[in-house]
Parts: structure tokens; sequence; C-alpha cells
């Protein structure tokens, strides 16, 4: 069985853990531990690419599969493609603010007319600018804790851009408008 399977070698573990910041790639769950688990099936591929390996706490491990209430194949590969599009354009608190509200989001199966706001330290400004400058993001007036006049947290907010990028993301589905594009093209071509 488990016999002429050779192990995933360390390097490669390791770039697959970073990639998910050694948490569940799932963007809802992001439990660990987790294991390295194989996209389309080791006994299909017979072997070990970056590519196809994802990490995965054992709960979402067993919702491998394509039946109901199981995670298919299609929405692993997006899930990754999606962690690296993530992890290669925002920082850690913006992919952190992200994720909490795609957390909150599902709990609250939130609407436009209740926004959810985020209070940050002051100073924060510059760790989310990514998410700020590509509209995702915006800072809302506050008349919150103040020393004199000097606040002590700022209040933020995702836009209704913002609410769509995280649903998306939330959801397997390409949260790189350029992959869409690339992607209506590829059809394009492939039907001509
Ligand atoms: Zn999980």
């Amino acid at each position: 069985m488990a016999e002429g399977r050779p192990s995933i070698p360390a390097e490669l573990r390791r770039r697959v853990l970073v990639e998910a910041g050694h948490r569940c790639a799932i963007p809802t769950c992001r439990q660990h531990p987790v294991d390295i688990e194989h996209i389309d099936d080791w006994a299909q591929v017979k072997k070990h690419e970056f590519e196809n390996l994802i990490a995965l706490c054992p709960t979402c491990h067993r919702r491998k599969g394509n039946g109901a209430n199981q995670i298919d194949r299609k929405s692993l590969r997006q899930y990754k493609a999606n962690l690296a599009v993530l992890n290669s354009r925002y920082g850690d608190i913006e992919r952190r603010l992200i994720e909490l509200y795609a957390g909150l989001l599902q709990q609250q199966n939130h609407t436009a007319s209740e926004p959810l706001y985020f209070r940050l330290g002051v100073g924060t400004a510059l760790q989310v600018m990514y998410l700020v400058q590509d509209g995702y993001l915006v800072r809302v007036p506050w008349d919150g804790v103040k020393i004199g006049d000097v606040p002590l947290l700022e209040m933020y907010q995702f836009t209704e851009a913002g609410t769509e990028f995280v649903k998306r993301w939330a959801a397997a589905q390409p949260i790189d408008p350029g992959d869409e594009a690339a992607e209506g093209t590829m059809a394009a071509d492939t039907n001509s």
C-alpha cells in the first residue's frame, strides 16, 4: 500500500506549509495542525508536485471529494491559487483582516446595510495600505477613544468591492481580476 510511495521531500513540504501559513488552506477554516494532501490523488498522479499539494486540516481533508458538503478538486485548486495571490499582494495584518471578515460574513449572513467595523491601532494605516489602495478597505471617521486630541484607534470598514473580494475568496472563486480575464481569453481561444 504505502510501499513504493516516497515521502514528500522536506523542502517541498515546507513550501506548501509556508504557502498556507501553516494553517488549513480553506479560507473559512484556517485551523492547525495541518497535513499535506494531494489535490489529485496520489494513486492517480504518482508524484509529489507543488502545484498538486495543499495544506489541509484533518476535518477539511475528510471533506475532500465530490459529494454533497464536500470540497471538490476544482475548489481546492482555486483556494491554492488564491493563497498565492493573497500572499504576494497583502501583508500579514491584511490577510488576517480578510480571514476575520470572511468568518464574520459567514456567521452573520451579513448584509450591506449592517456594516462591520474593525478598530485598529493608530499607525496601522501603513499595514493595511494595499487593501486601502485597492479600494477594498476604507478608513471611516470615528470619534472614538482619545487621549487629549490624539485618537488611540482608527476604524476601518470593507467597501462593497472589498466585501465582494472576500466573498469570492471564501467561495473558491478567482480573486484576481486578471485571472478571470485570462480564463476568458483562454476559453475564447479554445473555441476559435
Ligand atoms: Zn480545515
